[in-house]
């Protein structure tokens, strides 16, 4: 049966508690044990599927089609294994899932409380799969003392008193603010957090203190002293220039065989960092820079694409150089020739999104790219406005556009466009059907999760992934019409990825360009720092390549 860490945060958000928590996972992999890493949050959306990426940042998706918080991300990136639906859950899942059984009457009539019903349901949820790992590792969201947060808080502290003695850790991450005018750290504030855990019925095993400043010795006993947990169990945690450095931080601050002393597991089995070694080698180790522009929508906020950047970092390790990604709002070349704003630019990558605004601009980014042979990436909305660009200014169909922005289109004459990207309402998942309508809710409605796609032998792709059967992640609505394929082809654009029935198209790329690839899915969740996504490591091979020759 699985061991549980869970992690909680206290005196501000921001601090890190998911790379903590990642870190700690890819630390107890590299003492040979098996991880899951779980997130519970407290806000009420059902999932992150419908919040704005302006203010919750990316939505993760697993391989089982789950939305989820970008803190996956975070944990696939450091410990590679895959989140599965059951490794995220809301507020707003628990109460929806309690109501349900209360309307199905399982309840029997009883009144529905917070305790026990809600937290039973927390308590179930933390247990799914717990006979498959050695660790499970439960983050907590937002931070101490928050209202929403204290069913959460209630159910890991039963949680760990149902468990046997020794089963279970508490961590709190917290942070030490420095105060320049007197040249000190405070701990009070981490005194305060710990003494609102306290109050809840939970006392820390560990702790683990962000500081922009190195923690005196001294401090460190203070902290242990007043907070109740042991001196070597106070974890200093300092700012990096890679986050891709925190397995090797941590362990060196003491982090892992505090989490192992604190479960009395004795000797610990000597860790193997070898991956997080070669990892370092490679980030310090990267000569020259290349520049690639990521044209887009959701630009103010940089985790609205976190995955994208990871992704770019992680194709940069591989070749050995840096990647340096600046970002460009789509709406500009609405309104401007793209040409000074790119020019100098290695490669152009343009991400997903939903909605029209920007798309003309991205439209512009990808004929740009195109007709000046520079490296195109394009994800899934990427792709779908490369395929539009082609038809338009490749394939002589002038009011090629996208059904996302017109609902008309393909209805008659007075639709704004020919709709070459389609609503998709029907397509096969394992075998079945699936339908959607337009009236659906918007949440969770899309074509979610992995899909198989078949490359075509002799194909760019085929060549980059080095393999014609792949399987990746998948988020839209909105799908490139197969039955313009001819059309297209004959123009120039070659559908290189198709669904395993030929229907879908998954993959275009431009026959005569040196590296010009659209994909319908996101390769960009799947890529890790010690296993770079194929798509990714080209990419940026080949802007590499370019910057060699400008
Ligand atoms: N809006 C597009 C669709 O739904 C693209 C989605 C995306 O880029 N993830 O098909």
């Amino acid at each position: 049966m699985a061991r549980f860490v869970f992690i909680t945060g206290g005196v501000v958000s921001s601090l890190g508690k998911g790379l903590a928590s990642a870190a700690l996972g890819a630390l107890l992999q590299a003492r040979g044990f098996t991880v899951r890493l779980r997130k519970l949050d407290p806000y009420l959306n059902v999932d992150p599927g419908t919040m704005s990426p302006f203010e919750h940042g990316e939505v993760f998706v697993t391989d089982d089609g789950a939305e989820t918080d970008l803190d996956l991300g975070h944990y696939e990136r450091f410990t590679g294994v895959a989140a599965r639906r059951t490794d995220s859950i809301s507020s707003g899942r628990v109460y929806q899932n309690v109501l349900e059984k209360e309307r199905r009457g399982d309840y029997l009539g009883k009144t529905i409380q917070v305790i026990p019903h809600v937290t039973n349901e927390i308590k179930d949820f933390i247990r799914i799969g717990e006979d498959e790992v050695d660790f499970m590792l439960c983050e907590i969201g937002g931070t101490v003392g928050d209202i929403e947060g204290l069913p959460f808080f209630e159910a890991i502290r039963q949680f760990a008193q149902e468990k046997p003695r020794g089963q279970s850790v508490f961590m709190h991450l917290t942070l030490l603010p420095w105060i320049a005018a007197s040249g000190e750290l405070k701990t009070k504030p981490t005194q305060h957090s710990v003494k609102e855990l306290r109050s809840i019925g939970i006392a820390p095993d560990i702790l683990v203190c962000r500081s922009e400043r190195p923690i005196p010795q001294k401090e460190r006993e203070k902290l242990a002293l007043f907070c109740s947990v042991r001196p070597d169990s106070v974890i200093p945690a300092y700012d990096l220039k890679s986050i891709y450095e925190a397995p090797l931080a941590y362990h060196r601050e003491g982090l892992d065989q505090a989490v192992l002393d604190a479960f009395g597991i004795s000797p610990a089995p000597r860790p193997n960092l070898a991956r997080w070694d070669d990892v370092y080698d490679r980030i310090y180790s990267a000569e020259g820079e290349v520049r690639v522009a990521i044209v887009g929508k959701y630009t103010q906020l940089e985790d609205a694409y976190k995955s994208i950047a990871e992704a770019l970092t992680h194709g940069g390790m591989a070749n050995r150089v840096k990647v340096r990604a600046e970002w460009i709002d789509a709406e500009i070349f609405e309104r401007e020739d793209p040409s000074p704003h790119l020019e100098g630019f290695h490669a152009i990558l343009v991400p997903g999104g939903f909605g029209e605004r920007g798309t003309e601009g991205k439209i512009n980014a990808a004929r740009f790219a195109r007709e000046r042979k520079i490296p195109y990436l394009g994800i899934c909305l990427g792709m779908q406005m490369a395929v539009v660009e082609a038809a338009r200014n490749l394939a002589n169909m002038p009011k090629a556009g996208s059904q996302e922005f017109d609902h008309e289109a393909g209805h008659g004459a007075s639709a704004r466009f020919e709709p070459v990207i389609f609503h998709l309402k029907q397509w096969i998942k394992d075998n079945e059907t699936v339908a959607r309508s337009v009236l659906d809710d918007k949440g969770g409605t899309m074509r979610l999760g992995s899909y198989d796609a078949t490359l075509k032998e002799g194909s760019k792709v085929a060549e980059v992934y080095d393999r014609t059967a792949i399987h990746e992640r998948h988020r839209h609505r909105y799908e490139v019409d197969i039955k313009y394929r001819k059309q297209l082809e004959e123009a120039g654009l070659c559908f290189s990825g198709l669904s395993p029935d030929g229907r879908l198209p998954e993959i275009v790329e431009v026959t005569d360009h040196p590296w010009f690839i659209g994909v319908q899915f996101h390769p960009e969740l799947k890529s890790k720092p010690f296993d770079p996504h194929p798509l990714f490591k080209d990419f940026v091979r080949a802007a590499k390549e370019v910057s060699r020759l400008v």
